[in-house]
């Protein structure tokens, strides 16, 4: 078994967190069955800093057999909304308390700063907060058939065993996104974290265990995708595949799927425009524009990494942004004069080395970065990539059409609002676009006129649990989050109940 070795980065307690064994299954922490493990990779130094357990098909298969009989059983899909309620809350307190270690565990595994650790946490906390209040205040809808001896109502249900899949960027918030929704509904789950980072949620869910969390409820296997991805998602047992990630693996994912015709729910990729007329309060249009894209070293789905800006201040406002810039402190994430970390791993930096290769190949002008940062204190092995700033690029160009997920600022410009809306949505997908401007009126059309799931009106990047996040076309489809995301983990059942029973009179003919 698994013995995790990441006492130099965080103390006896807060191993107490992961344990010794890191599949979760029916209730039982236990190893891979074959008992393989596979080693993690600090960021910010490209060393092996813990080994976990690495589930194999058959551990996945346990996994399902565990949350289908679970399901089954009924006690848990049948417990009241108040109990329900109650443990999400009780997991909210205990994420209050464990924040610390969580957030160190995510800024190990991902590389993001521990600032942007801590927030991801506390929002953890208020998504769980927010499912616990609005399964409570969950109605049963009454229809009015015309006929007062029949009441007719519409009840939602738990949809059953839901397989939840999450990438790397946000393990543990978008894990939260589909966990929350999925045990105020009353289904059981078998999550899956990304194999690049499954620390915190593993330390997540002995959380959910100790807030009362029944056994079988909430199942865990990491594993690499590509081996444990297609048994969890061709199987007739799950009734729901929540996932967060790449669109090819979406597709495939939906191609898999549709055999069963299992229901999918998709949050992809996006490539988003961040559109600044030029009547726009230049000072917070420069900042947004700069924390939209390089936040997580851009390592985000909603990053704002197409800056369509009016002709009439490009050059000047391109000017600023290189200019802040090159004041970005990169560096590990455990430093806490760092304001972004390093990418995830070599194969995005390899990545992101192969865009900036294209970028230059294709005629953009590169203004900053393009390679590591121009530092000499940074760890050799880390995962090091600059700000980078692409002007005069066109939509044809790959580092234009296509996510980079890394930081890579593209710059177009558009003389007319005709234009700027022409290009905010010339994408195939539609996750959030953001529009800068003075005009109010004019804000409000672009808003209409966008096709994003999210649009930010003179501002950037924020969401709340309390609204729906998802995205148009290739971006996926379902929403998480609000009231339509606690939907998709219901089914929804027509009760009609006549209390007055009659004959239906339909057939009234009979042989003498
Ligand atoms: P991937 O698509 O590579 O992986 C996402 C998850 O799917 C991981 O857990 C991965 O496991 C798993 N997986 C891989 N192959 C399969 C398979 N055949 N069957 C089932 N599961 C599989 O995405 P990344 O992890 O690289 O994440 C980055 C992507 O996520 C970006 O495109 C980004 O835009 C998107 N994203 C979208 C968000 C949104 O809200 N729309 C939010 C955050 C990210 P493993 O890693 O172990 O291989």
């Amino acid at each position: 078994m698994a013995q995790p070795d990441i006492s130099h980065h965080l103390g006896p307690s807060d191993s107490r967190l992961i344990g010794d064994a890191h599949l979760y299954i029916g209730g039982e922490w236990r190893g891979a069955r074959d008992g393989g493990t596979r080693e993690l990779t600090n960021p910010a130094t490209g060393e092996v800093f813990a080994t976990v357990d690495e589930a194999t098909a058959d551990d996945a298969r346990a996994a399902i057999s565990a949350a289908r009989a679970t399901f089954d059983d009924g006690e848990w899909s049948s417990t009241s909304v108040t109990e329900r309620a109650a443990v999400l809350r009780t997991i909210a307190d205990l994420l209050v308390r464990d924040k610390a270690t969580l957030a160190r565990l995510e800024t190990l595994d991902t590389g993001k700063t521990l600032a942007e650790s801590v927030i991801d946490v506390d929002d953890v906390e208020s998504v769980f907060r927010y499912h616990a209040a609005l399964i409570e205040t969950s109605a049963d809808r009454l229809v009015d058939v015309g006929d007062p001896a029949v009441v007719s109502r519409v009840i939602r249900e738990p949809i059953g065993v839901c397989v939840l899949i999450a990438p790397w960027n946000y393990p543990l918030l978008q894990m939260s996104w589909k966990i929350a929704p999925a045990l105020a509904a009353g289904a059981t789950v078998v999550a899956k974290p990304s194999e690049v980072t499954p620390l915190s949620t593993i330390a997540f869910v002995r959380i959910c265990e100790e807030a009362g969390v029944p056994p079988g409820v909430l199942n865990l296997v990491q594993g690499a995708g590509p081996n444990i991805g297609p048994v969890l998602t061709d199987s007739p047992d799950v009734d729901l595949i929540s996932f967060t990630g790449g669109l090819t693996t979406g597709t495939s994912i939906a191609q898999t799927a549709a055999r069963h015709v299992t229901k999918v729910a998709l949050e992809l990729g996006g490539k988003n425009p961040h559109i600044v007329f030029a009547d726009a309060d230049r000072e917070s249009a420069v900042d947004h524009v700069l924390t939209g894209v390089f936040l997580h070293s851009g390592q985000v789905c909603s990053a704002g990494t197409r800056l369509i800006v009016q002709d009439d201040i490009a050059d000047a406002f391109v000017d600023d942004l290189v200019e802040r810039a090159r004041h970005i402190r990169v560096g590990d994430g455990l430093d806490p004069t760092s304001e972004t970390g390093p990418l995830v791993s070599r194969t995005q930096l390899d990545k992101m080395a192969a865009y900036v290769r294209s970028g230059i190949e294709s005629g953009a002008v590169l203004r900053h970065g393009g390679g590591p940062p121009d530092r000499d204190d940074l760890h050799p092995g880390g995962f090091w990539f600059a700000p980078t700033i692409f002007d005069h690029c066109t939509r044809t160009m790959p580092i234009v059409r296509e996510e980079t997920f890394g930081p890579i600022l593209t710059v177009e410009r558009f003389t007319s609002e005709a234009q700027a809306l022409a290009l905010g949505n010339d994408t195939s997908y539609g996750l959030a676009a953001g529009v800068r401007t003075a005009d109010i009126a004019r804000g409000e059309r672009m808003v209409r006129r966008l096709r994003h799931g999210t649009v930010w009106l003179n501002d950037f990047g924020h969401y709340t649990p309390r609204a729906e996040w998802g995205g148009f076309g290739a971006s996926g489809n379902g929403r998480e989050l609000g009231p339509t995301g606690l939907a998709e983990y219901q089914e929804i059942k027509h009760v009609w109940h006549n209390t007055s029973p009659t004959p239906a009179g339909w057939f009234t003919h009979r042989e003498p």
